[in-house]
């Protein structure tokens, strides 16, 4: 395969080219123009020798041919003119012949033997070349044809040292060209080698560096800045990835750090049955919570990967309340909360997935059954809105201060103390049901007094409404992985 060139190469070929057929089409014209005056003058100085004949000949008594010829000697013989003319009449009687020519054209065509309109020839005599007229003029009635000429040799000897002078010109020219090419190409190229140059250093390592900002206000420092914007979300991503593993990490160490103690302190002295069933029995609940947290962790990387599958059908939400109810009403009943459950009166049916939407219900139910203290009350709401159904989850907890509302999305960030002795939370319950509620073209809002409760909520269009939805079946959201 041949190897592409450099643009710079290329730019200045393109220009050497471009350039090198304008030159040479320029040279071209300028000559054909030159060529084509200099015949113009020619014809025009011939027609000018043919008409002072003609004059000379009107200046003449009439009927004199003979005085007619020696006075022409007189007045043609010395002249430069005179060297290539020759007159005749109608009758073939020589006014004036030049020896020069006479040689050459023995006969002179009569008038009579002429078409009205003279013609322009070339010929040539020993060493010069001539440009001859042949042309029939009529003076009193009587007529004659003139052959008159001019020598091309001071023309011809211009043209050719014009000529020269051009070709040794025009490789000059080419050569400037090919030269101002490359370096044009070159100098509107340098900043693209600058950001090449600094992209190679650009690694996992730097990813704070960016491309250098040109300030040209052109195309290239537009793309170097498109570029140092794309590096700044490359850095934003990876970092945030650099993060999540690393809070990962401390989150799962710490159930694990716990079983790690609790075993070696039962294991150190011979203990009861009921201390080693109190152990087991913390050593499972740690376990379930690292179970949880494995399972948010691994969904939110599947989201962030984008190969979590959502399966898509027509949900009842009155159905959903109902199931997690069942699941929380003796978690609920254990801590003394009020738990309740308002179904909708109307269809709340919608378009969804039906285990991250329950996802998503344990998540905002857990947060309230933990951040809300005993006698208190966790209400789940279900009713219809116009063409939107809507669920709340509505608690009577510790609030959420203003500050902490904007961040409890985030992911890993906690704000307040669980209650009742629930599990101390891993802050990434609510960014898990912030993606599920996107996905499902919708958010989670929350309304909060701190130290007097908290409401979680969101709306989805109902199923009459999701027309292009309802129709399908079931389809799935995320590539399969
Ligand atoms: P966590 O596992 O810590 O509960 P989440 O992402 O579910 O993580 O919640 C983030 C933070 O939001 C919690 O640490 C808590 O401070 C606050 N929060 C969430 N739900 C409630 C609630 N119902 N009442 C009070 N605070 C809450």
């Amino acid at each position: 395969m041949i190897p592409r060139l450099p643009i710079r190469i290329r730019l200045a070929l393109w220009f050497f080219a471009v350039f090198g057929v304008a030159t040479v089409a320029l040279l071209a014209a300028c000559l054909w123009m030159v060529h084509r005056s200099i015949v113009e003058l020619e014809a025009n100085e011939l027609q000018e020798r043919v008409r002072s004949v003609q004059r000379f000949l009107e200046a003449q008594p009439p009927k004199e041919a003979l005085s007619s010829q020696q006075r022409a000697c007189a007045v043609f013989g010395v002249t430069h003119g005179g060297k290539w003319l020759q007159i005749i009449d109608q009758d073939g009687n020589w006014i004036y012949r030049s020896i020069h020519v006479a040689e050459m054209y023995p006969r002179l065509a009569l008038p009579q033997e002429l078409g009205s309109g003279g013609t322009i020839f070339q010929y040539s005599a020993g060493d010069h070349q001539v440009r001859a007229l042949i042309s029939p003029i009529t003076v009193y009635g009587r007529r004659y044809t003139v052959q008159t000429g001019l020598t091309l040799n001071k023309t011809m000897a211009i043209l050719d040292d014009f000529h020269r002078q051009l070709l040794l010109l025009t490789p000059i020219v080419l050569l400037l060209a090919a030269a101002t090419g490359y370096t044009m190409s070159r100098r509107a190229l340098s900043p693209v080698a600058a950001i090449t140059a600094e992209a190679q250093r650009i690694s996992d390592k730097n990813l704070d560096n960016r491309l250098p900002a040109l300030g040209t206000r052109d195309e290239l420092a537009d793309m170097s800045e498109t570029l140092n914007q794309m590096l700044d979300r490359i850095e934003a991503g990876y970092r945030s990835v650099r993060e999540f593993t690393a809070n990962a990490a401390h989150e799962l160490r710490t159930p694990v750090s716990l079983i790690c103690a609790e075993t070696e302190i039962s294991l150190a002295f011979e203990r009861t049955a009921e201390e080693y069933r109190e152990t087991c029995e913390s050593i499972q609940q740690e376990s379930v919570r690292m179970g949880k947290l494995i399972d948010t962790l691994l969904a939110l990387a599947r989201a962030d990967a984008g190969t979590e599958l959502l399966y898509m059908e027509v949900l009842d939400l009155n159905e959903l309340v109902r199931d997690a109810a069942k699941k929380w009403a003796p978690q609920f009943q254990k801590a003394s909360i009020a738990y309740t459950v308002d179904e909708s009166s109307g269809d709340p049916r919608i378009f969804g997935d039906r285990a991250s939407l329950r996802r998503l219900l344990d998540i905002l139910i857990d947060n309230a059954w933990r951040y809300t203290p005993e006698g208190g009350m966790v209400s789940v709401i279900v009713w219809r809105d116009g063409h939107q159904a809507r669920l709340a989850v509505r608690d009577t907890g510790i609030g959420i201060s203003s500050n902490d509302q904007p961040r409890i999305f985030e992911r890993f960030y906690r704000a307040g103390r669980p209650q009742n002795g629930g599990h101390p939370g891993s802050g990434l319950g609510l960014a898990l049901a912030h993606w599920i509620a996107e996905k499902h073209h919708t958010s989670v809002e929350v309304t909060s007094d701190l130290g007097r409760g908290s409401c979680f909520s969101s709306s989805f269009i109902c199923v009459e409404e999701a027309v292009p939805y309802a129709r399908t079946p079931s389809i799935q959201v995320g590539a399969p992985g």
